[in-house]
């Protein structure tokens, strides 16, 4: 029942007298977005005037904008290594943040192939389930009667170690899955999760799937809505599903869980819900043994009203594969969010991908803008650039993102290019238009230009003994299949066509690229299942020349052109693809270990 007070402005009747309350904050908090800006960064900086690193930009317990803009540098992550390292071996000492660093956080963004550790202080939970607390409530405004079904959500934990100081090092997800935030959540009937805590909590990422997928299928008709953190994640349940559902709707048929489910927690929970239920296995198995799975989402769980899963930025190119398994579902992309910090939420969640905004809520640290001019890398040092405060970017306009956080990144950019599509109240929404410099992302994955490049080199050393060498590469991520692989197309120069590479060599060409590539590239190979085998394919010689004068035909100068390092436009990938002479994958997994390699 629509309840009538506080009075709210924009966004609509709220649902229930909690989600009056959120709605409220949403509109105070972005009505005020410069004040609320501005408290936030004057907290920052007056906890933290004793750190090493304010005192280092001799800040002296000034917490006006302009003097911290003038006095402290914009950074990346690579500034701030000697700092993350003394923290990492165990310096416990006032580096960044006056209250105790609690744990790093590994984000899928790399540096010398490592992922990222990202410091966080124990009170950046309560920041991010406040955000979390806001998504429901905008949701209700658009899908009315989520309180009287579930949501069945893939959600998992991922291997976690400890830095040589001791600190533990996870996934932002991991940590917040873990915490008494999450585990103990009070009940809330319009977030009723099909998969209960010991499934989520599960480490095998085989028994939590199973699990999910299992708990999923008995709460059939239950469940409203479907999802997981990214499109990539909802597409491998779907997957698994099509690898499963056989011993599946055994279990369903039985009631006696699959064996292969040891987790002592998550038999005794799974033992307690699974009772024999032959209609609804045959009613599984109906569906799943249909050769055609176009909409099998929505065949087996006919009551979903939509699907929730991120599909902007790299995660766009699953649509169409999501359209077809959910049969035209619409599909909310309800947060914007890092290991960093968590920025923002969508308020209008059921619109279309292409027109999904993130509304950046001023609660949730400092945001400055550095205005993006498109192919400028870096900024000379003699010029700083002018960065722009939350409230004062232009409608139109892209920027990279800039952030000051409670945890202690000062000026620190993210690497989010995004661009602005409007405001509500003073606070501005931006459109997510890219993550810099990231050539290929199949899951979290982000593979650069470097990287791949030193892929390539490494890999070509093994076609040195044939005296052929890779005289032009481009690639590709191949989502067509789940999971999707990379595709790299190579045309090779050989001085002695008699002595041409064996299969064999190719596919260890493939490893080898693999093994150069940054961990969480080979995580998920190896531990998530989330990227197929890398392919290579040899394409005749004279292609990438052909390339180029289709480019030239479409109006690139000759003189600037540049071979595409990757590719996506079709015409093209229909010219590489038909001068194709073999294709090669690799034939194992390459190395991987939550342990870090430096
Ligand atoms: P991580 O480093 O693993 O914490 O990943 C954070 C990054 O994921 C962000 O900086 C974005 O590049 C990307 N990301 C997070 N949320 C979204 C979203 N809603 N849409 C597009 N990209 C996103």
């Amino acid at each position: 029942m629509a309840v009538d007070s506080p009075p709210l402005s924009q966004l609509g009747p709220p649902a229930c007298e909690r989600d009056a309350k959120a709605l409220h904050f949403i509109e105070e908090t972005t009505s005020h977005a410069d004040s609320v800006q501005d408290r936030v960064l004057t907290e920052i900086l007056t906890r933290n005037s004793q750190t090493e690193y304010l005192t280092r930009f001799k800040l002296n317990g000034a917490t006006d904008r302009e003097t911290f803009k003038s006095k402290l540098p914009i950074i990346t992550y690579e500034d701030l290594q000697p700092e993350i390292h003394r923290i990492a071996n165990g310096d416990r000492s006032a580096i960044l943040s006056a209250l105790p660093i609690s744990e790093f956080l590994t984000s899928s963004g790399t540096s010398a192939g490592e992922r990222k550790l990202m410091p966080t202080i124990k009170e950046e939970l309560d920041r991010r389930r406040l955000l979390y607390s806001l998504l429901m409530p905008v949701m209700n405004l658009y899908v009315p009667g989520l309180e009287r079904g579930k949501g069945l959500y893939f959600l998992f934990v991922k291997s976690e170690t400890r830095t040589p100081g001791g600190l533990l090092a996870r996934p932002v997800l991991t940590s917040y899955y873990k915490s008494d935030h999450f585990k103990t959540r009070p009940y809330d009937p319009y977030n009723v999760y099909t998969s209960p805590n010991e499934a989520i909590l599960c480490p095998d990422s085989f028994q939590s799937m199973y699990a999910q997928m299992l708990c999923g299928l008995l709460q059939r008709q239950q469940v409203l809505r479907v999802g997981a953190v990214f499109a990539s994640g909802l597409l491998r349940a779907i997957r698994f599903l099509q690898l499963n559902w056989p011993q599946l709707t055994q279990d369903i048929e039985t009631g006696a869980l699959n064996p292969k489910l040891t987790d002592p927690s998550l038999r005794e929970y799974m033992d307690k819900i699974l009772k024999p239920n032959p209609e609804l296995a045959e009613c599984v198995r109906h569906e799943c043994s249909k050769d055609n799975w176009e909409g099998i989402i929505a065949r087996i769980w006919q009551n979903t009203k939509y699907l929730d899963v991120i599909v902007t930025g790299a995660m766009a190119q699953y649509i169409p594969t999501l359209d077809y398994y959910s049969g035209g579902l619409p599909l909310a992309c309800t947060m914007y969010a890092s290991s960093e910090c968590y920025f923002g939420l969508n308020l209008n969640p059921m619109c279309k991908p292409s027109q999904v905004s993130y509304t950046i809520m001023p609660n949730m640290a400092y945001f400055e803008f550095l205005p993006h001019e498109p192919d400028s890398f870096g900024f000379p040092r003699d010029s700083p650039p002018k960065l722009v405060d939350l409230v004062d970017v232009q409608v139109g306009k892209e920027y990279e993102l800039v952030i000051t956080t409670y945890a202690g990144l000062y000026r620190y950019r993210v690497g989010d290019i995004l661009r602005v599509t409007g405001f509500h109240n003073s606070a501005p929404q931006f459109h997510f238009v890219r993550r810099k410099n990231v050539l290929l992302s199949i899951d979290s994955d982000k593979t650069d230009e470097a990287e791949l490049q030193k892929a390539v080199e490494n890999a070509s050393r093994l076609l040195r003994e044939f005296n052929i060498s890779v005289v032009e590469y481009t690639s590709y991520a191949d989502t067509r299949t789940i999971p999707g692989h990379y595709v790299i197309y190579w045309e090779l120069l050989g001085k002695d066509s008699a002595n041409s590479p064996t299969d064999e060599v190719l596919k260890q060409c493939c490893l080898a690229m693999e093994e150069s590539l940054n961990s969480v590239y080979r995580q998920g190979r190896v531990a998530d299942n989330s990227i197929g085998p890398l392919e290579i394919r040899v394409v005749k010689t004279g292609t990438f020349e052909e390339l180029m004068d289709y480019a030239i035909s479409r109006g690139a100068s000759i003189n600037q052109y540049k071979v595409p390092r990757c590719v996506n436009f079709t015409p093209i990938m229909e010219l590489l693809d038909s001068r194709v002479v073999s294709s090669h994958f690799s034939p194992a997994s390459p190395h991987w270990t939550p342990e870090r390699r430096r």
